[in-house]
């Protein structure tokens, strides 16, 4: 009896642990097949310039247009295609919708692209940026490259020299998500950041946390002696950006400007102050 029980259990856990390897292999099969079927799409972010409110830069971010899932965010598929490598093929795709999409905004209207640490360990990473900008023509100092201070965890030679030669390119280097995870003062000083993006969790708890306002006002005083520009993410409604602009925060991001959009939206967004979530 305890035999079968055991055996039961045993084979219940067998099924368990197949079923998610299963469904893990079939994501990957047609992830690979959508990278072929043209399935990915970037989508765009305004972010706002606080203390004038006008539009400065978008952020691409990616989407897969799944023939029957439908409309998929990046954390339902990035970690596998990070772990598969896919990402650096996907990388590249954004990297040159982004730029070719750039070149038909106003030319004070910059572009942000998300880079994956997988990306940024891979040899082709500079090789792509300069192909990205010559096949498109943008402009160097239009282009903006987000990354999180994962990359920077090793703080490797390696790391530092990429840096410096995207930088040496013209273009600018964003710290993404800032305040989440290992943040330390010293990757400020290890390289020369362009700009800090003010990871969202803190924006929104802005109105009721004494803390997360302290932070906001440490960081972008931090930002202010540095000369970084510094960028909130996540900003839903006027109080909080109302609070941004107390604090001399340069830059708003969020729903309340509007949620990501195709490129065909981005006039759109650049004639209308302000677009909910729901228009
Ligand atoms: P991220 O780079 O920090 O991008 C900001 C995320 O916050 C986006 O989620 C955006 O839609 C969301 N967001 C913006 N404003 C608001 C708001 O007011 N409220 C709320 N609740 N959310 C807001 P998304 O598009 O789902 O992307 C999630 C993450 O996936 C990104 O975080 C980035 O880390 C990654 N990602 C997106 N696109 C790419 C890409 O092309 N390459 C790589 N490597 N990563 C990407
Ligand atoms: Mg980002
Ligand atoms: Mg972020
Ligand atoms: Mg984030």
């Amino acid at each position: 009896r305890a035999k079968a029980d055991g055996r039961g259990t045993y084979r219940f856990f067998e099924t368990g642990m197949d079923a998610r390897a299963q469904a893990r292999r079939l994501l990957e099969m047609d992830l690979r097949a959508a990278v072929q079927r043209d399935e990915f799409q970037a989508y765009y972010q305004p972010i706002r310039d606080v203390a004038s409110g006008r539009v400065v830069a978008f952020e691409a971010l990616l989407r897969w247009n799944h023939p029957q899932r439908g409309l998929i965010a990046p954390i339902s598929f990035i970690p596998l295609a990070e772990e598969t490598g896919l990402i650096v093929q996907l990388g590249e795709f954004v990297l040159r919708s982004a730029c070719t999409d750039a070149t038909s905004w106003p030319d004070d209207i910059d572009v942000a692209v998300n880079l994956s640490p997988v990306q940024f360990k891979s040899p082709n990473l500079i090789a792509s940026v300069t192909s990205a900008l010559a096949a498109s023509g943008l402009s160097a100092n239009r282009l903006e490259l987000e990354i999180t201070e994962s990359v920077l965890l090793q703080n490797s030679e390696a790391t530092l020299t990429t840096l410096h030669e995207l930088r040496a390119m013209g273009v600018r280097i964003s710290l993404d998500d800032f305040g989440t995870g290992y943040s330390s003062l010293s990757y400020l000083r290890s390289f020369p950041f362009d700009k800090i993006k003010i990871d969202r969790s803190f924006v929104s708890e802005l109105a009721t946390r004494e803390d997360s306002m302290a932070i906001i006002r440490a960081v972008t005083g931090l930002g202010r002696s540095l000369g970084i520009v510094t960028t909130a993410e996540g900003v839903e409604n006027d109080a909080q950006l109302e609070l941004l602009r107390r604090e001399g925060c340069t830059q708003a991001q969020g729903y309340l400007f509007s949620k990501p959009r195709p490129a065909s939206d981005v006039a759109m967004m650049l004639e209308r102050p302000r677009l909910r979530a729901s228009a």
